[in-house]
C-alpha cells in the first residue's frame, strides 16, 4: 500500500471515530480531497485509492488539473479566492464552488454557466472569525446575499463554507463551527432549502464534525505538507 493511499485509508477512519464520537452516521460527511499545489499524479493515485472529489484553490492550477484528468470523471470543487475576472473557466469546469463572498462573483458565474451543465453548486464563505484580512461575509451580511443567491438561475445554493482563524484551542475552534452551523439554522428556518455545512480542515476536522459538519475539506492529512515554491 502506497503512502498515500495509506493516509486516505487513515483519515476515513479517522472521520469515522468523530462520526461516532459525535452520535453521527459517517455517511452523513463527505471527504473533498483538497489537491492544491500537488500534480495531477497525486491526484490520480488518490483517486485510484477511491477518492472522488477533490478542492483546488488556484484557477489556472485547477483547471489544468480538471482537464489534464478528464478521464476520471471526477467531482471538482473550487475553494479558493475568486476575482471577477476569472470566473468564466471556474464557472464551466468545476461542479462546486465553495467561496462565494459577493453577489458580483455569484452573477458572474450563473452568466457563465453553460446551459447544457446542471446547476453550479455553491456555498457562502462567511467570516465567523471576525479577522480583517479574511475572506468571506460577515454574518450580518450573509440572510440578504444568501437571498439574493438563491435567484440566480444557474447557481444552486447548498449552504454555508468557513476557514476559521487557525488555533489548537478545541473550545475556539467549536465555537466557530457552531457559528456556522446556527447561522445555517437561521437560513433554513427562513425557509431556504440547504444541506452543506463546508468546515473542518486537517487540524480541526474533529471540532467541525462534532459541531454539524457534512463536508470537510483535507489536504495535508491526505497529500503531505505542501511545497508552495513549485
Ligand atoms: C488548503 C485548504 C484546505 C486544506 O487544508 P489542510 O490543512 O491541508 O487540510 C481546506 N480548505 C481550504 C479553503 C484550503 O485553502
Amino acid at each position: 500500500m502506497s503512502g498515500l493511499s495509506g493516509r486516505l485509508q487513515n483519515l476515513v477512519t479517522r472521520i469515522a471515530r468523530a462520526a461516532s464520537d459525535a452520535g453521527r452516521d459517517p455517511a452523513g460527511i463527505r471527504l473533498l480531497a483538497v489537491s492544491k499545489t500537488w500534480p495531477a499524479g497525486s491526484v490520480r493515485e488518490a483517486a485510484a485509492a477511491g477518492q472522488h472529489a477533490f478542492g483546488e484553490n488556484y484557477v489556472q492550477e485547477g483547471v489544468a488539473k480538471v482537464e489534464a484528468l478528464a478521464d476520471l470523471n471526477l467531482e471538482w470543487h473550487f475553494i479558493g479566492p475568486l476575482q471577477s475576472n476569472k470566473t468564466r473557466p471556474v464557472a464551466n469546469s468545476f461542479a462546486w464552488v465553495h467561496s462565494i463572498d459577493r453577489l458580483k462573483i455569484a452573477q458572474r458565474l450563473s452568466e457563465q454557466r453553460d446551459v447544457f451543465l446542471p446547476p453550479l453548486q455553491v456555498c457562502i464563505q462567511v467570516n465567523v472569525s471576525g479577522e480583517e484580512s479574511k475572506s468571506g461575509v460577515s454574518p450580518a451580511e450573509l440572510p440578504e446575499l444568501a437571498r439574493a443567491v438563491v435567484a440566480l438561475p444557474r447557481l444552486k445554493l447548498r449552504g454555508l463554507m468557513t476557514i476559521p482563524e487557525p488555533t489548537s484551542d478545541v473550545t475556539l475552534q467549536r465555537e466557530r463551527f457552531a457559528t456556522l452551523r446556527r447561522l445555517m439554522a437561521q437560513l433554513r428556518a427562513d425557509g431556504l432549502d440547504l444541506d452543506t455545512l463546508s468546515m473542518g480542515m486537517s487540524d480541526d476536522l474533529e471540532a467541525a464534525i462534532a459541531e454539524g459538519s457534512t463536508m470537510v475539506r483535507v489536504g495535508t492529512a491526505i497529500f503531505g505538507s505542501r511545497n508552495y515554491t513549485n
